[in-house]
């Protein structure tokens, strides 16, 4: 399921590093069970249940950025919105497991995406 995901992008390790410096611990590509099969997790915070996801803004289509290529119209719109669908029902399958799930999107600066895993860490406390 790990369709065009690649571990360890640019965006993904800024996060993870600054989290880090910010005094979190975290597991990185954490497996989670669920009824739908096996997710993977960009940043997980297990004891909290905290599902934390860098989302690319092309893969996953942000509104800001999230654009179509000129070229082959019907194959990526086709594989971009199977992309949507699967970050929706992996939310769902996730939640239904008892886990929080935060989507951060690439182009947010890095001490924001900080901010925002200490407020739902503070939130599901
Ligand atoms: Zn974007």
């Amino acid at each position: 399921m790990r369709g065009n995901r690649r571990a360890n992008t640019r965006p993904e390790m800024a996060v993870r590093r600054a989290l880090h410096r910010a005094g979190f611990r975290y597991r990185v590509d954490f497996g989670i069970r669920t009824d739908a099969g096996l997710i993977h997790v960009d940043i997980a915070f297990p004891r909290q249940r905290l599902a934390v996801f860098v989302d690319g803004c092309f893969w996953h289509s942000c509104p800001a950025h999230g654009r179509r290529p000129a070229s082959n119209p019907k194959y990526w719109d086709a594989k971009l919105r199977r992309n949507i669908e699967r970050d929706a029902r992996n939310g769902v399958s996730l939640a239904e497991s008892g886990w929080d799930v935060l989507r951060i999107w690439e182009h947010v600066p890095a001490p924001e995406a900080v901010r925002r895993v200490a407020l739902a860490l503070a939130e599901g406390a």
